[in-house]
């Protein structure tokens, strides 16, 4: 499919993709960092909304300098075997806000606290994940209510855990940037599809639908998402792409961020005026 130009979406496209999308708002994705800084010379830095290096093993000294404020995304692919990879791009904090996204597999959470003790931002990728992962994701988000040297955001635990504390919640598919109003995400062949998990799905969103009637009504449409206490904050994430996935595992994580919100306000309040 051919990209509209110059319209609302933020592309996410591998660079090959670069002279298609030209002039639209563009996340680049490269396994070659050190190609960004020539080829990108000439474009409008307006444009370019982010980077994502999809090769931890990548040398990114090229970056560190270039572009100081534009953001960075660290993908892993296993994190159970990357995570010591993460020492090496450390350098790209002195001019960049850099993310390490993180897909929610076994031993998972050691690359959340290697990237949160290096001061990298995380993004978890949860998928819709099974019992076990489950347990480790309560034991990470245990970690980073509980750890004081936790200073950097762990998504999506913290934009939850926001929205129950100010009582203005976001539901995830803007938290963890899979917004289908807004973006799109191209693959390596060119083809243009919604982002994140609905990638290889078919769901209706209407190109005028407002924010929040799309993401009630078409991406939380499952019955149980409607009778769900947390569908604010969730907005029926985790019944994508399989709408028959069982969530009481989930239900309970957003449970804690809820206690620890209830918490953290109940402290404030108790505190001097
Ligand atoms: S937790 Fe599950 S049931 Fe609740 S809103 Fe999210 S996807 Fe729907």
């Amino acid at each position: 499919m051919m990209p509209t130009l110059m319209n609302e979406f933020i592309y996410d496209i591998p660079v090959e993709q670069l002279p298609i999308y030209r002039g639209n708002h563009l996340i680049l994705r490269t396994r070659h960092p050190a190609i960004l800084p020539a080829l990108l010379a000439e474009e409008n830095p307006d444009h370019i909304v982010g980077v994502r290096l999809l090769s931890l093993e990548a040398d990114s000294e090229a970056l560190n300098a270039w572009a100081p404020g534009l953001p960075l995304d660290l993908v892993m692919t296993d994190p159970a075997t990357e995570f010591p990879l993460l020492y090496r791009h450390t350098n790209l904090l002195d001019n960049h806000p850099a993310r390490v996204v993180i897909p929610v597999s076994p031993g998972f959470g050691k690359a959340v606290k290697v990237a949160v003790a290096l001061d990298f931002a995380v993004l978890l990728e949860a998928g819709q994940p099974e019992p076990a992962l489950i347990e480790e994701l309560t034991e990470v988000v245990t970690f980073y209510l509980r750890q004081p040297s936790v200073t950097q955001p762990v998504e999506f635990f913290h934009s939850t855990l926001l929205g129950f504390y100010h009582d203005d919640p976001m539901p995830l598919w803007v938290v963890v940037d899979e917004n289908p109003r807004y973006q799109r995400y191209v693959t390596d062949a060119g083809i243009e599809c919604l982002p994140g998990r609905l990638a290889n799905v078919e769901v209706a969103v209407a190109p005028d639908a407002h924010r929040e009637h799309e993401i009630e009504q078409v991406l939380a449409a499952n019955e149980d998402c409607q009778s769900c206490e947390f569908l604010r904050s969730c907005g029926g994430y985790f019944k994508w792409p399989h709408r028959d996935y069982d969530c009481a595992g989930m239900k309970r994580l957003f449970g804690l961020l809820q206690d620890a919100a209830a918490e953290l306000r109940r402290d404030l309040d108790a505190g001097p005026a």
